[in-house]
């Protein structure tokens, strides 16, 4: 039905030849990241070859092609495992046979999300953190919900950075090719047979640009990559690596993404609907829908034209920190894209519309202002995001008071099946009744949650902290030895960590706003936490954006405490966070902590994450804190906003010492004659309770796809 579905089952033909007859299914399973959601799924591919599966960073193409014939043979033989795959397997077809929903958004007309980077699993490396997992659980979403969907984004040769912290706790960055010959996708063909292609112009270059397409579930994701021999070795460059620092790639890499997109799809055959821009990056797509547009109408109907693209987008703002909202000089821009600004009809009219002021001809401008200018509808992603988001671009919408910008706000949720993990999975499968994550959104589901034993849902905490417990071993081991620390220093990572303490975790990009250096604040504190009488471990983790040397220097302080007493076996800091860590963690803490300056938080969703996997949440009150926190489901900190930063540090500090101190230690350790802290555990349901339903992926996908989608 889509464009790419002979090459899929090609690709599927070719794998499944060279596996044995009862294992040939898992070809198909491999290339849909639909087993990634799957209950069993992980667990499948696994059990064929725990170390390949490691080793291939879990990437099941890889696995199938890399494990040797005598794993393959036992697998072969072990009746167990091809029953799993054959459940696998069905699972795959029966969800592929669901309708999808019908109606101005169709099988026809499906919804085009445009996003820079996409967080599908952590063996497709081409996301850096929240917006691209978000991105990733909304195309998750839309395939269970059967909302008609594509999914357009970049293919970035080397991805992401990967972290290492050296021994004075200074952070490097290297990048490893992702090679999309191994990974599970296939490059889109013409009729011709050939790779289809389309050209973006960027600086005096057509750049020639192929189209790869991964399968999650029933939505196809569509990855546009010029590392094609037609261009330039500046214009192969141009999708090598994920916010690429180089300011003129970055722009070029908004052409290929936005023009580059909309090229595609229509090359492609398919015609969508309506175009979501996930943040500004895809914002240039505009000019080529509007060319489009001019070239359907008589000559000088510019109104209408313009007109009919605002109908086909919307866009969502994630970001109320500048640096997210980048802009540009107009030399900047003319010089890489120029040509694009050649199809918005003048090159005076194309910078206008992307400043914040477009009579002021010295400002520069930017894709935020772009995109909000050529869109129908703009939303925020959590209901305080959505408040500063028209404060912020109040300017933008002159003459207007700040309640009156039109931006509102769909608060992000999580995929549910993606994020909540083993004893967990388990627990509530088990009492939430068939079908439940169908019915995520509706607050019914959640409720026999208080009817969940104490002892039931105490034993799945535990269960799951004693698994993060064992992770945290031996990576701590790992990373510690790498860095070439003594080895008592070493060791303490693998001997200290307890299953049975209180476990806090803190992780998440190490932008400076998230805060973290309010741990190092106290170091004292700190320091007694953990080496204490009733102690506490503490896992970090999270990466500093290569050019951020305040971020970075966080880190190398929060390293210098790991001398003190009790630190090494209770307090890790895990290198190189990524989806498969974040699953880790969330799934296993039993206190997740978040630390925004308020308000530039627009959401955060890790926090979420940690919700499902029985966490409890000791926050700021900014993002999706702010109208989740009810007294009886979590902490929080005051969320006000205060010019003075290093009084508003202090002060937090030590309201989130106060708060573990004296609220989260003793409720941890207040237990009845079976063991069970029941207090802990009535704030764990109510967390579930009141979370569970608002902040799911289900819950969010509905209300885009009925408010603003009206996807009828
Ligand atoms: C969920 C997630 C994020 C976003 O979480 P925040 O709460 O916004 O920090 C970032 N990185 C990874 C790897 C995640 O899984």
């Amino acid at each position: 039905m889509f464009a790419g579905d002979a090459d899929i089952e090609r690709a599927v033909a070719e794998l499944g030849r060279a596996l044995p007859e009862r294992l040939r299914p898992l070809a198909q399973i491999a290339y849909n990241y639909r087993w990634a959601w799957s209950a069993e799924g992980d667990a499948t591919f696994r059990s064929i070859d725990a170390d390949c599966w490691a080793r291939t960073g879990a990437n099941p193409r890889r696995l199938l092609t890399e494990v040797g014939r005598r794993q393959l043979e036992q697998a072969d033989g072990d009746a167990a495992l091809v029953a799993r795959v054959e459940r696998l397997a069905s699972e795959l077809h029966d969800d592929r046979r669901r309708p999808w929903r019908e109606g101005a958004i169709g099988p026809q007309h499906p919804v085009a999300f445009c996003c820079a980077e996409f967080g599908v699993h952590g063996s497709l490396p081409i996301y850096s953190g929240g917006l691209g997992i978000l991105a990733g659980d909304i195309l998750k979403e839309a395939s269970d919900l059967g909302l008609p969907m594509v999914g357009v984004g970049l293919m970035y040769r080397t991805g992401y950075f990967h972290q290492r912290i050296d021994v004075t706790g200074f952070q490097h960055e290297y990048w490893l090719d992702a090679d999309p010959e191994r990974l599970p996708c296939v490059k889109v063909t013409g009729a011709d047979g050939r790779p289809l292609t389309v050209t973006v112009p960027v600086d005096d270059e057509d750049v020639v640009v192929q189209v790869w397409r991964v399968d999650v579930g029933r939505v196809p994701l569509y990855l546009l990559d010029s590392d094609r021999p037609e261009n330039s070795p500046v214009g192969r460059w141009i999708t090598s690596r994920l916010y690429e620092s180089n300011r003129a790639i970055r722009l070029a890499q908004y052409a290929v993404l936005g023009v580059g997109g909309v090229r595609a799809l229509r090359a492609m055959g398919i015609r969508p609907g309506l175009y979501h821009l996930n943040e500004g990056h895809p914002a240039l797509g505009v000019f080529e829908l509007l060319a489009q547009e001019r070239a359907a109408r008589p000559a000088g109907d510019e109104a209408a034209a313009w007109q009919r693209v605002r109908e086909q987008v919307v866009f969502t703002t994630h970001t109320p920190v500048a640096a997210g909202n980048e802009t540009y000089a107009r030399d900047e821009i003319l010089a890489m894209l120029g040509r694009i600004a050649d199809l918005a009809g003048d090159r005076e009219r194309f910078l206008s519309i992307g400043r914040i002021d477009p009579d002021q001809r010295d400002q520069p401008s930017g894709m935020t202002a772009l995109a909000l200018r050529a869109s129908r509808h703009a939303n925020g992603v959590s209901r305080r995001h959505g408040q500063v988001a028209r404060g912020m671009w109040q300017p933008l919408f002159q003459g207007r008071a700040a309640e009156d910008v039109p931006i509102d706000h769909v608060t992000n949720g999580v995929h549910v099946p993606t994020w909540l993990q083993g004893p967990m999975r388990t627990l509530l499968d088990r009492h939430l009744g068939p079908g439940w994550l169908a019915r995520a959104d509706d607050a019914g589901t959640w409720a026999p949650v208080n009817d969940i034993p104490a002892g039931e849902l105490w034993a799945a905490r535990c269960a799951a902290r004693r698994r993060l417990v064992g992770m945290i071993t031996s990576r701590a081991t790992g990373d510690r030895l790498r860095r070439g620390e003594p080895l008592d220093y070493a060791s303490a990572g693998g001997g200290g960590f307890d299953e049975g303490r209180l476990t806090i975790g803190f992780a998440r990009r190490l932008a400076t706003y998230k805060r973290l250096h309010l741990v190092a604040l106290r170091p004292e504190r700190a320091i007694a936490l953990v080496g204490g009488e009733r102690p506490v471990q503490i896992v970090f983790a999270g990466k500093a954006h290569p050019a951020d040397n305040d971020a970075k220097e966080v880190v190398r302080r929060l390293f210098a405490l790991k001398g003190a007493p009790g630190v090494a076996g209770r307090a890790a800091f895990l290198e190189d966070y990524d989806m498969a860590l974040a699953g880790q963690l969330v799934a296993g803490c039993d206190v997740w902590v978040n630390l925004p300056r308020p308000p530039l938080e627009a959401s955060g969703t890790s926090g979420m994450k940690s919700v499902l996997g029985g966490g409890l949440q000791l926050s700021v009150l900014d993002g999706w804190w702010a109208e989740a926190y009810d007294g009886s489901n979590g902490w929080a900190i005051d969320g006000s906003v205060d010019a003075d930063h290093p009084a508003q540090d202090w002060r937090d500090a030590d309201a989130m010492f106060e708060l573990i101190e004296r609220q989260v230690v003793p409720m941890f350790h207040e237990r009845d004659a079976d063991g069970i802290p029941q207090r802990w555990v009535a704030m764990l349901r109510r967390s579930l309770v009141t979370h569970g339903p608002r902040f799911c992926a289900t819950r969010m996908l509905r209300e885009y796809a009925d408010r603003i989608y009206r996807a009828g």
